[in-house]
């Protein structure tokens, strides 16, 4: 990726892209904030079939990481040791999928949660939608390009700006996201519930990777 294609992406001035594990630098940095957006791009929607292709980070400062992983991948230690800091939210749309990935290719436990789609399905009874893309609509007053969404994230050395630009959108709006549900949820009297309901996300996981389905139905 050279500066030229760089250049490309928009809105960023703060971009870094790493192979493998986040730089000790950029963790140090994100260690000292008290809540991180994190987003994953993968091969499909299965974490045991589809492979987790790359990791975006961004913190309050809007200061965006793509790690890009490779495959067959076992291990990212600094990755590891900043999901599982207890001091710092780690703030997801739709959790679930990607707490399960770091699970299952690393062996992290990611916590503490807090995750924009349970929030805005607890604050926004108004609607039924509750995509990025509908939040960051209303709540950020800002158009998400969704086009790179379903595309090849395996192609790892080679990725796109148009993609590279994708995927740091994901996590750019999820601290203003969290602020604003933050709000509607403590307004509505739904903090305490919303905050239960972050902490079962690690037991929906662990059914996930076993394949459990609806256990607590009928
Ligand atoms: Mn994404």
């Amino acid at each position: 990726m050279d500066d030229l294609e760089l250049g490309k992406l928009e809105n960023l001035e703060k971009f870094t892209i790493s192979d493998h594990d986040l730089p000790e630098e950029i963790l140090s940095r994100y260690l000292s904030g008290n809540a991180i957006a994190v987003d994953t791009e993968t091969m499909g929607l299965i974490p045991r079939r589809d492979r987790l292709c790359l990791v975006q980070l961004c913190d309050s400062e809007g200061y965006v990481t793509a790690i890009r992983i490779a495959k067959g991948q076992k291990e990212a230690p600094n990755l590891k040791k900043l999901m599982e800091s207890e001091q710092i939210v780690k703030v997801f749309h739709y959790a679930r999928f990607d707490v399960a990935q770091f699970k299952y290719t690393f062996g992290i436990e990611t916590k503490p949660i807090f995750c924009t789609k349970i929030a805005s399905k607890l604050a926004r009874t108004y609607t039924s939608s509750h995509g990025l893309k509908n939040l960051v609509q209303e709540l950020e007053r800002v158009e998400l390009d969704k086009s790179s969404q379903s595309s090849d994230w395996g192609n790892w050395d080679n990725l796109s700006p148009a993609q590279l630009s994708y995927a740091a959108n994901d996590v750019l709006y999820l601290l203003p996201l969290k602020e604003k549900l933050t709000k509607m949820l403590m307004r509505e009297e739904r903090w305490h519930l919303a905050q239960q309901c972050f902490e079962c996300i690690p037991v929906f996981v662990s059914l996930d990777l076993l394949q459990y389905k609806d256990i607590f139905e009928h």
